[in-house]
């Protein structure tokens, strides 16, 4: 079969490998669709941990293939990869707080993922989808997971304004999701236009291009979006910036989601006292696994608008390339199928 394979940092490409041998407790899936994600960058370039070689590819979906030994899954079911394999032995996993799983093994990580024709998936990570679905909207479930994790750690309540920063395909899928939660003001910034406007048709109330001001006046100036501060910061940008910005523009007492994610070794200075005196909340929020089944559903009852979000569809051959280079102009989504 064909696989975008990372033998080492930077070192990718698409080529023929054997299909992995079912395990007695997994299912085979042939790969309908693959998301490629920020991460992937990451760990092609050594900046997030991984095992080599490995098949890239954590936010896939696909047809059942070969059911195994399965009475749940049958040939020709479509279904979802939750990619994040909890221990379930460890004191996360016996706390409710699997997604912080201390031995996670995650396909397109530590195994082999989706960005290949087919994949070997243990049926505890499989979740049924609609075949009337188009194959495509299967690989948002991933990302839709990780921003249900990041807005139950808010706690939005109805009529709360929220300011969400950086309007990648996180971002847009925020404002879908904020909106559900009942916020009466829901303010995306972000510098690409074609993003505001893309946000605006999804529910944000107010967009705001960051560059067009130097102070935080058109956030929470008098006139601004939300005078005196946001309840709920949604950091989705990962820069230090940003996160900056996030901490100024919440409210006394508010919270801030750290949702986007900086390389491992940054440095963020912070005034303690400020913290401290304003009683902000300063919330961390680490992927989408314990909630995964979650955004399944919300796929599957097509309740939140995906298709618009997908700007660039590529085949896997044009992955590699495409990883090695800069994220696209426009780009907000793009999925790879196979051949
Ligand atoms: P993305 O496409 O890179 O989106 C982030 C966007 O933020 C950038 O493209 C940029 O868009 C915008 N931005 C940069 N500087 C800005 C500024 N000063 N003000 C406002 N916006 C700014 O990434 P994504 O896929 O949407 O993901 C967003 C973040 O979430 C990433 O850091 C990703 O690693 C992280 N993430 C976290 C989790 C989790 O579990 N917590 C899960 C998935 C992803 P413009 O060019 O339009 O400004
Ligand atoms: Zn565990």
């Amino acid at each position: 079969m064909k696989a975008v394979v990372l033998d080492a940092v930077n070192k990718i490409s698409l080529k023929s490998v054997d299909q992995d041998k079912l395990q007695s407790n997994e299912l085979l899936v042939r790969v309908e669709a693959a998301g490629i994600c920020g991460s992937d960058r990451h760990i092609l370039h050594g900046t997030y941990p991984a095992n080599y070689p490995v098949i890239l590819g954590h936010e896939f979906s696909g047809i059942i293939e070969n059911a195994g030994t399965s009475s749940r899954f049958k040939v020709g079911d479509r279904v979802n990869v939750n990619p994040n394999i909890a221990c379930g032995n460890c004191l996360p996993c016996k706390t409710n707080l699997v997604n912080l799983c201390r031995n996670n093994i995650a396909h397109g990580v530590n195994r082999n993922g989706g960005l290949a024709d087919f994949v070997a998936v243990p049926e505890t990570q499989l979740f049924k989808l609609p075949l009337s679905l188009a194959p495509e909207v299967g690989a948002f479930c991933e990302p839709i997971a990780c921003c249900i994790q990041g807005l139950d750690l808010a706690n939005i309540r109805q009529g709360d304004s929220v300011a969400i920063i950086g309007g990648g395909v996180i971002g847009q899928l925020m404002v879908q999701l904020v909106k559900k939660a009942g916020a009466e003001v829901i303010l995306l910034s972000t510098r690409q236009k074609s993003r505001r406007e893309m946000a605006e048709k999804l529910g944000a109330t107010h967009t705001i291009d960051p560059q067009n001001s130097n102070s935080n006046d058109p956030f929470i100036g008098t006139a601004g979006v939300a005078p005196g501060g946001f309840d709920v910061v949604l950091e989705c940008a990962g820069t230090k910036e940003t996160l900056q910005q996030s901490l100024e523009i919440v409210r006394l007492g508010g919270t801030v989601i750290l949702f986007g994610v900086m390389p491992q070794n940054e440095v963020f200075e912070i005034k303690p006292f400020d913290i401290f005196v304003r009683q902000i909340r300063i919330q961390g929020s680490f992927t989408g696994s314990a909630v995964h089944s979650k955004a399944v559903d919300m796929v599957a009852e097509q309740s939140l608008v995906l298709l618009p979000l997908i700007t660039h569809l590529v085949g896997f051959e044009e992955v590699p390339k495409l990883l090695m280079g800069n994220p696209l102009s426009g780009e907000v989504k793009t999925i790879a199928k196979p051949a």
